[in-house]
């Protein structure tokens, strides 16, 4: 049987008209409305860091109702999709991220705000503030302003989700895909042991296995 979407037109003008846009068979049609149900549905954990988590309650709460968008927050890294860095990190709070980044599943975003996590902002001078965190994780989206207030913070949701919708390549697979470049630059500021160990037996830690 030839493979295609057939609807309910014995003329096959359904058909046709999920050809001409791009929807030829049964397959495509499905990824697109998973990517689609997935834009409208992202879990965001909470995770404060930089002046921007005090523009996270207005966003979410009943004036801005985040919400409404399908973007509701949750308490852990493991049920997020996206987690948004709300400002400068210092290198102690980029080890914390990098493990609460690397515990969520698979697709996960990064958004960031501000123009700390782009280029140090005003403490583009600091010796404990990183400088540019796309060297450490891949970013999504990045929401500029110093702070961005909740409606530049929703604009970045919907560019999100419309790249989602799309199926642009996102952060977690350029993370995947770089992973030794991004350890590396890791390691470089926060020296070479990143909890959890990689080559951690976990199986075996009370039988002498190593953490
Ligand atoms: S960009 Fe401005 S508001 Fe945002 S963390 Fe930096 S200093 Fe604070």
């Amino acid at each position: 049987m030839e493979s295609g979407f057939y609807g309910s037109s014995t003329d096959g003008s359904l058909k046709c008209k999920f050809e001409e846009s791009g929807l030829a068979n049964t397959h495509d049609i499905m990824e697109k409305a998973v990517r689609w149900f997935r834009s409208r549905s992202i879990f965001v954990v909470a995770y404060g860091t930089g002046c921007g988590a005090i523009e996270m309650p207005p966003t979410f709460t009943s004036r801005y109702d985040a919400e409404r968008m399908g973007v509701v927050g949750v308490a852990t890294p493991r049920q997020a999709d996206l987690i948004i860095l709300s400002g400068y990190l210092a290198y102690k709070t980029l080890r914390r991220v990098i493990r609460t980044y690397e515990q969520m599943q698979k697709p996960r975003y990064i958004m960031t705000l501000g123009s700390c996590p782009i280029n140090g902002g005003m403490y583009w001078d600091s010796y404990n503030t990183i400088k540019k965190l796309d060297d450490y994780l891949p970013i999504d989206v990045s929401v500029t302003g110093c702070m961005p207030r909740p409606e530049a913070v929703i604009d970045g949701f919907v560019l999100l989700q419309e790249r989602i919708r799309n199926g642009e390549k996102a952060g977690w697979e350029k993370y995947d895909e770089n992973f030794e470049f991004y350890k590396e630059n890791q390691k470089r500021v926060l020296g070479g042991h990143i909890d959890p160990s990689y080559e951690t037996d976990w199986y075996n830690l009370k039988s002498g296995g190593k953490a």
